[in-house]
């Protein structure tokens, strides 16, 4: 009778596992036609879906893109673009003195002096490199500027300031989790245009229409080589 009722717990237990499986694939597969949608028609459809998907499930939901012959990037690119169209009204509302600029510290110059402190580099704008045009042009419309090493750096930040917005550069990966873990604060991300540890790049012309700078300024601002090793084009921004 035992028995019985055992083998009877194992095949209903079976066939609970066996219909989430599938429920879970049917997820995944919906999340990422949408993500891809939204990738490459600019059309947001279910983002409570897509948002679930993408924190429950990142880990595995990476997984299974590559299973199915995408590349595992995508999943990071897809979490990007939700959370920016999912926070951008409330973020537009948002002033300036109550958001932060976060920026990796790899977009630096690779002659850069800056000082490294607790609340990141110390950027003396030498004209180096785009974080100076930046911060200079961030400072100046309000917003606090940090320059960062890495995630601890932005949980010092999260601790000792207080703020309501947040723009955020870093890779796709990067900025995914820490939009994830800033889902409290309203995010809008940059990703860079070539990532790694030395010597990245952004368009910072995103950047600046991000910090609510008119398009005209922003192409003037902007310098065309975000981190130029070539010492005849350092300062042509
Ligand atoms: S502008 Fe760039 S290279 Fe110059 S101090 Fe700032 S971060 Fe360093």
């Amino acid at each position: 009778m035992i028995n019985m009722t055992i083998a009877e717990f194992y095949q209903i237990f079976g066939q609970v596992v066996f219909v989430a499986g599938i429920l879970l694939l049917v997820l995944l597969s919906v999340t990422l036609i949408l993500g891809r949608m939204l990738i490459e028609k600019d059309r947001l459809i279910f983002p409570k879906l897509l948002l679930f998907t993408m924190d429950v499930f990142y880990g595995l939901f990476k997984k299974f893109s590559e299973s199915v012959g995408v590349d595992a990037k995508i999943v990071d690119h897809i979490g990007v673009e939700v959370r920016n169209k999912v926070n951008e009204k409330v973020f537009q509302k948002i002033q300036p003195k109550d958001t932060i600029i976060v920026l990796p510290h790899c977009l630096r110059h690779l002659d850069c002096e800056a000082k490294l402190e607790t609340s990141g580099l110390v950027c003396e704008n030498c004209n180096r490199c785009v974080i100076g045009v930046l911060k200079t042009k961030g400072e100046e419309m309000g917003y606090k500027v940090f320059i960062i090493p890495g995630s601890t750096f932005l949980k010092k930040i999260v601790e000792k300031n207080k703020f309501k917005g947040v723009i955020g550069v870093a890779c796709f990966q990067d900025l995914n989790l820490g939009m994830m873990e800033l889902s409290k604060f309203s995010c809008q991300g940059v990703p860079l245009l070539r990532d790694g540890c030395v010597n990245t790049k952004v368009d910072s012309r995103a950047v600046l229409e991000k910090m609510g700078v008119k398009l005209k300024e922003a192409k003037k601002l902007a310098p065309k080589s975000s981190c130029s090793t070539d010492p005849d084009k350092r300062g042509s921004f």
